[in-house]
């Protein structure tokens, strides 16, 4: 077995039916990690568990490898949301990494008031959290949404679910205070841009029955420290660190 070399694979995976490797992951299995026919791999999808999976053929662009035996069965894993004003590119990709070690089940960019970068390339996030999936061993991928605007966050967030929108400004409660109790699955967060939340927004999130505002101390963190604490400490309190 080629030691813990994992990969996602969309298809579906049961025993001795063949998945199709991508270009990219043919190119790594043959040309970087020297395999061919016989080796064997883990595959997980997010939906069958991870399987042992053996390289029937490979060539440079396109390899052929057969599931043999389930190794872990797929568990459900109701992981916090992450909703994220996008932040310089290495900070965004950086958000998108940590937040799949940490277990978000969802990531969705929000365009606030003061977000200074562009639309999020989708693509390229999911290629990241697929990465980190399949370093931390995780069984599901993180959901990457296209990013949206913060009306569409609020308007369309589930009653069930609190959101906590981590505040700068000091008018928050102690985060693991507000979690005391919650599930961390069923919570999620929302950390701002560079040039923080506006006024009119933090106004607005004191309306909102399904908000609450925290604090993550004195300092003035970068969103993708604050990020990063948020989740950490709710796995810590609430979640599957546990
Ligand atoms: N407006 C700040 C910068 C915002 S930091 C400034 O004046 O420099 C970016 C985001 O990180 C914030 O919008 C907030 O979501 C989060 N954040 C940073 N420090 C935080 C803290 N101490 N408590 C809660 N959230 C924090």
């Amino acid at each position: 077995m080629a030691a813990g070399i994992r990969l996602y694979i969309d298809g579906d995976l049961a025993e001795g039916v063949p998945v199709a490797a991508s270009a990219d992951q043919a190119h790594y299995l043959g040309r970087v990690m020297r395999l061919g026919p016989g080796d064997a791999v883990n595959l997980f999808n997010g939906r069958d568990g991870e399987w042992r999976a053996v390289i029937e053929r490979i060539d440079k662009r396109s390899a052929d490898i057969l599931p043999e035996t389930q190794t872990r069965p797929q568990v459900e894993a109701p992981g916090p949301w992450l909703a994220f004003a996008p932040v310089k590119k290495t900070g965004t990709d950086f958000i998108v990494q940590k937040a799949t070690e940490l277990g978000a089940a969802r990531l969705i960019p929000v365009a606030t008031a003061n977000t200074q970068t562009g639309r999020t390339n989708t693509d390229r996030l999911t290629a990241t959290a697929v990465e980190a999936a399949e370093q931390c061993e995780r069984l599901s991928l993180p959901e990457v949404s296209d990013m949206q605007t913060l009306d569409a966050l609020l308007n369309t967030w589930p009653d069930d679910r609190r959101l906590f929108i981590l505040d700068e400004t000091g008018g928050g409660v102690p985060l693991a205070q507000a979690l005391a109790g919650a599930n961390a699955g069923a919570a999620g967060f929302l950390t701002g841009p560079e040039g923080g939340f506006s006024a009119p927004e933090l106004d607005r999130f004191a309306k909102l029955s399904f908000v609450a505002r925290v604090t993550l101390g004195p300092r003035i963190l970068r969103a993708e420290t604050a990020a990063l604490a948020a989740l950490a400490v709710a796995q810590a309190v609430a979640g599957d660190w546990n």
